[in-house]
């Protein structure tokens, strides 16, 4: 579903050229679960970006369920990020006015889903993972933990086939970060594509694939 052939990414720094990617061809079928592991630097967070299409590509070419994303603008892009791609951060993301439940109801907001039915959706998320009790509540007011749960709702509202996240336990404690890989991988068992970068090799050899990045490419890619 996600195909990727000869992808570069170069970013401008002043007048210095940073060769973030180098050529990565890469084929991700639906429903596959995949970890990207690798050096600080090795291009990582940009191969997600783009894969997760908030960044666009240098060079190369991107097809995702057979469409190529790569000429499309940025407001096609951005629906089809909406339809397809959910995405988790390191630092969570959320939007520090609003409280736990309108962080999992903007982007069903964005969406035109009525009212009714964004109160019915996201109280059931709130509920399944844990956060009830923590519904009116801002982003401060939470553990980390809790964020990054308030995080994976918000991202999977509108169950995307295909969850991005990146180093999702990075600002974990231990037993939070296990909570929330836990979450990752019951949606990866219900169908979701789930491609997880980290720093953690236990978490990261938990993945039916996993990818080694270094220098901007694919250095390694086992299966099993
Ligand atoms: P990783 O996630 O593996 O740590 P990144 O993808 O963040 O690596 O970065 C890869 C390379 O691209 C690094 O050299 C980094 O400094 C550079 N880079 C990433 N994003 C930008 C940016 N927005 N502007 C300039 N350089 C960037
Ligand atoms: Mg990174």
């Amino acid at each position: 579903m996600i195909s990727l052939r000869a992808i570069e990414r170069v970013f401008q720094v002043g007048d210095q050229a940073v060769h973030a990617l180098r050529g990565i061809d890469l084929d991700i079928g639906a429903g596959e679960y995949v970890s990207l592991m690798g050096p600080s630097g090795s291009g990582k967070s940009t191969l997600l970006n783009i894969i997760g299409l908030l960044d666009r590509a240098s060079a190369g070419s991107y097809r995702l369920d057979g469409a190529d994303v790569t000429a499309l603008s940025d407001e096609q892009q951005a629906r089809v990020r909406r339809d397809k791609i959910g995405f988790v951060f390191q630092f969570f993301h959320l939007v520090a006015r609003l409280s736990a439940q309108q962080n999992v109801e903007l982007p069903m907001l964005l969406a035109g889903i009525p009212a009714g039915e964004r109160n019915r959706r996201s109280s059931a998320l709130l509920e399944r993972y844990g956060l009830a009790e923590r519904a009116h509540h801002k982003p401060e007011q939470l553990s980390g933990g809790q964020r990054q749960r308030v995080a994976i709702a918000r991202a999977t509202a509108l169950q995307p086939p295909v969850l991005l996240a990146d180093e999702p336990t990075g600002n974990l404690d231990r037993a939070s970060g296990q909570e929330v890989v836990g979450i990752l991988e019951a949606l990866h068992a219900t169908g979701t594509t789930l491609i997880v970068v980290t720093h953690d090799p236990a978490l990261g050899a938990r993945a039916h694939r996993r990818l080694r990045m270094v220098d901007g490419r694919i250095e390694q890619d086992v299966r099993g």
